[in-house]
């Protein structure tokens, strides 16, 4: 199942993406609630599918969006015209839908740096003997509809092709071999980072979280779609030119092992954003360095997980 959070006609939600259509969760199960003659639908289905993706998945809501959107579905032929004009679907191309990030406001957004041995390589660093980690603020979320900012204070803007993974429960001192049970699904993050910021202190916060620069989705995808993590390509192309291609086989420190880790250090909750590390092949490692520019389109593709694209914009 892939879920997409959106904005249609002043309406931000949790959609279904099925068959080029989005399904709405929370007004499909109001309407489904009102079949039933249940006192009060809209009111329970904001409380049990509410249309924020980290408040669902803290209700434990992924289940019943899956129901909400079959029945929808099997309604779908008597009923199409209706359903649209409720606003419980809309074509995933509709011009007036904007996607945006699959978690507007996760609690945490945690991002490992130097996870592929080539690109620590390229980065002149060492392999690291622990997860490096860094934090992004929510603000700098973008949807894979919106253009990345291009800040008027940097010169060296670059980009960053990276599996994110969402978690889907709560959990402190995860084992390793049963990390990926606390796995929500995944989604693309382009890890925009402004070199020139980046590399001024010691802390890479600076460059990594510019307001409006990081582009993630464009949905989550839910883990039963990805059985195996560490086995999908990853690829980036800036304006027609593949300049990433590997595998997330080459991650140093692989998502189970990450999430036991990460959760020694604090309890990861529902909606927790876990940014994995990015392949050899960014900009500033290039000869020459390429740095994106006014007019580039940058489209990160992961296996099994979707393509996420985004014009840039001076
Ligand atoms: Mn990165």
């Amino acid at each position: 199942m892939r879920l997409v959070t959106y904005t249609l006609r002043g309406w931000t939600s949790v959609g279904v993406v099925d068959d080029g259509l989005i399904i709405d969760v929370p007004r499909a199960y109001a309407m489904l609630l009102a079949d039933r003659g249940v006192s009060d639908a809209p009111g329970r289905a904001l409380a049990e599918c509410p249309p924020d993706l980290v408040t669902l998945l803290a209700r434990d809501g992924l289940e019943r969006a899956r129901e909400v959107a079959a029945a929808v579905i099997e309604q779908l032929p008597d009923k199409r015209d209706r359903f649209a004009a409720a606003g419980i679907i809309a074509a995933l191309d509709d011009p007036a839908v904007q996607l945006r990030p699959p978690l507007l406001r996760p609690d945490k957004i945690i991002c490992l740096g130097l996870n592929y041995a080539d690109h620590a390589a390229e980065s002149g660093a060492a392999v690291p003997q622990y997860p490096e980690l860094f934090s992004k603020f929510p603000s700098t979320l973008i949807g894979p509809g919106e253009p990345i900012v291009l800040p008027r204070v940097s010169q060296q803007v670059d980009y960053e092709a990276e599996l994110a993974v969402v978690i889907g429960r709560p959990g402190r001192f995860i084992p390793a071999d049963r990390a990926l049970d606390y796995v929500a699904g995944y989604t693309i993050l382009n890890d925009i980072s402004m070199r020139d910021f980046q590399f001024r202190g010691r802390q890479w916060l600076p460059g990594k979280t510019f307001d409006r620069s990081t582009p993630v989705g464009p949905w989550l995808v839910t883990a039963d779609e990805v059985p195996d993590p560490q086995n999908l390509t990853i690829t980036t192309e800036v304006s027609g030119a593949v300049l990433q291609h590997s595998n997330t086989r080459e991650m140093i420190f692989p998502v189970a092992e990450t999430i036991a880790y990460l959760s020694q250090i604090v309890q990861l909750v529902p909606g927790d954003l876990i940014a994995t590390g990015t392949p050899a092949g960014v900009g500033f490692a290039r000869k020459p360095p390429r740095f994106l520019q006014p007019g580039d389109v940058v489209r990160v593709t992961i296996e099994r997980v979707g393509t996420l694209e985004k014009p840039g914009r001076g």
